[in-house]
């Protein structure tokens, strides 16, 4: 039956017998995440509360109930991981304090570091322009990324009236300086990697 956002729940709750249930993943979230999914009261709130409900395919209360089953393949494969915009109205509005946005995050990257197909490629491109920037400066240049994702995605002139409108008010730049402690930033994606081998 659909829950109090209309999604059906049906589709991914199937009967689990209790003894059955696998609680790697839920310590798997605590450690990585600090999230502690135990705690959640199903109250649905950050379902109620999420600005992109609307088209998740998998609700918020529904990602922390199939956390706290085991669920692991519904979550990486599932399309709200890409529809997700890290806004964290859900964690505003959980009164057990779940920083959902966070887990989404880290099961983005898990799916990705797996090479599970995003749903929205398009999000997972931008992903990885914005990520480069940061590798190899410490910031972002907006005018940079954006050019290049249009570029990338074939949509040559979008954005170029309000591009130009932007930069001609100073809103964006078309290059951004490095940071000054590069060595604290390399040693920040070599630490990242190495969990990733761990793991
Ligand atoms: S708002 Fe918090 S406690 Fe309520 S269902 Fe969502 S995660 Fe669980
Ligand atoms: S962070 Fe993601 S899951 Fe949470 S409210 Fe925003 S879009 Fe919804």
């Amino acid at each position: 039956m659909p829950d109090a956002s209309g999604i059906e729940t049906q589709a991914f709750f199937k009967t689990i017998k209790l003894d059955a249930i696998d609680d790697s993943l839920p310590q798997e979230i605590k450690t990585a995440c600090g999230v502690d999914v135990e705690t959640c009261l199903e109250c649905g709130k950050c379902s109620g509360g999420c600005s992109n409900v609307r088209i998740f395919d998998i609700t918020p209360r529904q990602v922390v109930k199939l956390i706290k089953t085991g669920q692991e393949k519904p979550l990486l494969a599932m399309d709200a991981l890409w529809a997700c915009v890290s806004c964290q109205l859900c964690g505003d509005r959980c009164p057990a304090g779940i920083d959902i946005a966070r887990i989404m995050d880290y099961l983005r990257e898990k799916a990705y570091q797996k090479g599970i197909k995003a749903t929205r490629y398009q999000v997972q491109l931008f992903h990885e322009l914005m990520l480069g920037f940061i590798k190899k400066t410490g910031r972002v240049a907006e005018g940079q990324l954006i050019i290049r994702f249009n570029l990338k995605t074939g949509r040559y002139f979008k954005d170029a009236d309000l591009g130009r409108r932007l930069f001609l008010k100073g809103k964006i730049k078309p290059f951004s300086s490095k940071i000054k402690n590069r060595e604290d930033l390399r040693r920040i994606f070599q630490e990242s990697i190495e969990r990733e081998e761990d793991q």
